[in-house]
């Protein structure tokens, strides 16, 4: 058995980002410049204003060296869909296949949000986000849900994905409304350089992580053995289809030989750090399942 890795072997380092971001264009508190801002300070390398149904222009803010990527948040008549890398809305169709299909038309990521959000934690049901397709991920981690209703975590939605078969890369997005949002959760991508040609192929390919505050020193993967360190990490999970924990490791560096076990179509790694810090790597998947 061979795991394929999304994690590639280069010359590359870690940019931090959210792309999940509210101004006053819509219905967050702070200006778009303020925004800027706040991620800036923050050390940010890339960030996304997402307002509702609303492209807003990033072109006449500074950036203050950060990668600014052009995008919104489809909102009205359905599930809420981040649109990555769009100059311009699509017009709205309450089938959301509809819009997944002209992102993907306009070169767009799709982003499929805060699943469970909601008082009864469907936001988007999970029979949807199985029925919709073209989508790159789903944000399994989304930030203001802490204090809102609902589970900000949705790993148990992906891992019900990915034991169907789905390919599909999980995201950690602040959907930053007030200050106190920013900076909960981020991709780290791994890439040549923070431009955002270079970032988004990165997050096409799955070559990045979810985290809270663990930084993964490096994910290398071979045959059928995974190696990461991470200097935070206090235990890793390594998970497999339908959510069954496969090992449980003291950190900060894990070395994994996948067994041979039924059902073993992907196994992906929690990495639990002090606190509530946490990281998330992508999925694994095991050649020819
Ligand atoms: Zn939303
Ligand atoms: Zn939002």
């Amino acid at each position: 058995m061979k795991l394929i890795s999304p994690y590639r072997q280069g010359p590359f380092k870690q940019y931090k980002g959210n792309l999940h971001t509210h101004t006053t264009n819509s219905d967050g508190l702070l200006p778009p410049q303020k925004a800027v801002d706040l991620y800036a300070g923050l050390g940010y390398h890339f960030l996304m204003l997402s307002d509702h149904d609303l492209v807003t222009d990033t072109r006449v803010l500074d950036p203050h060296g950060m990668t600014l990527i052009p995008g919104y948040e489809i909102t009205a008549e359905g599930s809420h869909i981040l649109h990555v890398k769009a100059d311009r809305t699509l017009p709205i169709d309450a089938d959301r296949q509809v819009m997944l299909d002209a992102i993907n038309a306009a070169n767009g990521l799709a982003i499929m949000n805060h699943p469970n959000w909601g008082e009864d934690f469907t936001h988007c049901e999970q029979a949807e986000l199985e029925a919709l397709d073209g989508y790159l991920g789903i944000e399994i981690y989304n930030g203001v849900s802490e204090r809102a209703e609902g589970a900000a975590l949705a790993t148990e939605r992906w891992d019900m994905l990915l034991s169907r078969g789905r390919r599909v890369w999980g995201f950690g997005n602040d959907d930053t409304h007030l200050a106190e949002d920013s900076g909960i959760t981020w991709n780290m991508v791994f890439a040549e350089d923070a431009a955002e040609a270079s970032l988004l192929e990165s997050m096409r390919l799955g070559n990045f992580y979810v985290s809270t505050g663990i930084v993964i020193d490096s994910i290398r993967a071979e045959g059928n053995r995974i190696e990461i360190e991470s200097h935070g990490t206090q235990c890793f999970r390594v998970v497999r289809d339908h959510g069954m924990i496969l090992a449980t490791v003291e950190g900060p560096v894990l070395r994994f030989e996948a067994p041979d076990v039924w059902p073993l179509s992907y196994l992906r790694v929690e990495c639990y750090g002090a606190g509530t810090r946490m990281a998330w790597t992508q999925p694994f998947f095991a050649d020819g399942a």
